[in-house]
């Protein structure tokens, strides 16, 4: 059977580390729309300048040019047998459009769908966003005050130089809160709804959110 999972929760909730980690564990692909759109601003195509102006000013990319990415990205053959879908839908619209791809992909048979809701005190996670930096090489995050490089600011696996993600900064994490309260939250209801929500308690270390994330997923 097809397994597909998405996951919900504010900025800088830990989703991305879980949902690496659940990748390798589930040997299921992980998409994750941040990084498809900042590989597009990287390689500056069309997509990537369009996308640009909206990331920096933390509001959500317009639904047709990320539904586009990702229906590329869901129809190759590696995310036949299911997907770690991390970022995407992040609107009551996007959710719709993700039913729509599924069914142009394989008409949704056969799959068990779960959506995974980071349950999480958000009195913290500024702070987490802006410590956070990234390895521009091999993508690994690190935080100044939590997991912090061996060396100053090089990454420890391969020594680049690290990098602050350009929306990473106080003003935007500021303004990603108040798109996540508006366009995203609502899923929880519409997922809810649908029988296929699942929630942990996002609170705590990795290896605590991990346990519980693996009982979700393996139950
Ligand atoms: P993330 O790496 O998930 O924190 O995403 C960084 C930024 O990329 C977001 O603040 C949005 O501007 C944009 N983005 C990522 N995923 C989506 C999406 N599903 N829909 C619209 N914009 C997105």
């Amino acid at each position: 059977m097809k397994r597909e999972f998405i996951f919900l929760g504010p900025p800088a909730c830990g989703k991305g580390t879980q949902t690496e980690m659940l990748s390798k564990y589930m040997k299921l692909p992980h998409v994750d729309t941040g990084s498809l759109l900042r590989a597009e601003i990287n390689n500056n195509t069309d997509s990537g300048k369009e996308a640009k102006s909206y990331i920096e000013r933390g509001l959500l990319v317009p639904v047709e040019l990320v539904a586009k990415i990702i229906k590329n990205r869901l129809s190759q053959s590696d995310c036949a047998n299911g997907y770690i879908l991390d970022g995407f839908p992040r609107s009551t619209e996007q959710a719709d459009e993700l039913f729509r791809i599924n069914e142009f992909i394989d008409g949704g048979k056969d799959t068990k769908f779960t959506a995974v809701y980071f349950d999480i005190n958000t009195d913290l996670l500024e702070e987490r966003i802006v410590n956070r930096r990234s390895c521009p090489q091999c993508g690994t995050i690190y935080n100044l005050q939590s997991k912090p490089p061996k060396i100053k600011n090089h990454c420890d696996n391969d020594g680049s130089e690290l990098v602050q993600r350009k929306d990473d900064t106080r003003e935007v994490a500021h303004l990603r809160f108040e798109t996540y309260n508006k366009e995203t939250a609502p899923l929880i209801t519409y997922y809810q709804d649908k029988g296929v929500l699942r929630t942990i308690n996002a609170n705590g270390n990795i290896q605590e959110v991990w346990e519980r994330l693996l009982a979700v997923v393996n139950d």
